[in-house]
Formats: C-alpha cells, sequence, structure tokens
C-alpha cells in the first residue's frame, strides 16, 4: 500500500470559460503524434490541481491526446 504522490485533479467546466478563451485553448495545441502545433482539439476537458491547470483533449487530426498546460504569468 502506497499513497499516490499525485494529487487527485478536480475536473473544472471548460465551456464555463468566455467563448474566445475557449477558441484560444482549443486552436493552440501541440500533438506528440502529428509533432505538429495548433492542428486544434476536440473533446476538451478541463482539470485543476492546487499546483496545476490543464485542458486534455484529442487531436483534430489524429484522435491522440493532447493537454494544454495553461499558465498564468504574474507580470505586475
Ligand atoms: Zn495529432
Amino acid at each position: 500500500m502506497s499513497d499516490s504522490p499525485e494529487e487527485t485533479p478536480i475536473a473544472k467546466d471548460f465551456f464555463a470559460r468566455p467563448v474566445e478563451e475557449q477558441a484560444d485553448f482549443l486552436a493552440q495545441t501541440w500533438c506528440n503524434q502529428c509533432m505538429e502545433m495548433d492542428l486544434g482539439m476536440k473533446n476538451p476537458k478541463e482539470y485543476e490541481t492546487s499546483q496545476r491547470l490543464w485542458i486534455e483533449g484529442e487531436c483534430v487530426n489524429c484522435g491522440a491526446q493532447v493537454i494544454t498546460e495553461i499558465v498564468y504569468e504574474d507580470d505586475e
């Protein structure tokens, strides 16, 4: 028996985001199968832990899982 070191992600509602943000996240992708960026993703699901926030979906081109990590930058 061992405790998982990974925190259980919380599922978020991707579609609660503004439509423009949704469109950006769906368009700005990287696919490890296609080795190409911005092919787009479908079936997006958003997850969050205390450390990370990311969106998982499927590559529009090949159907492989693509993950977009959301990084909030504190500039000010
Ligand atoms: Zn792909």
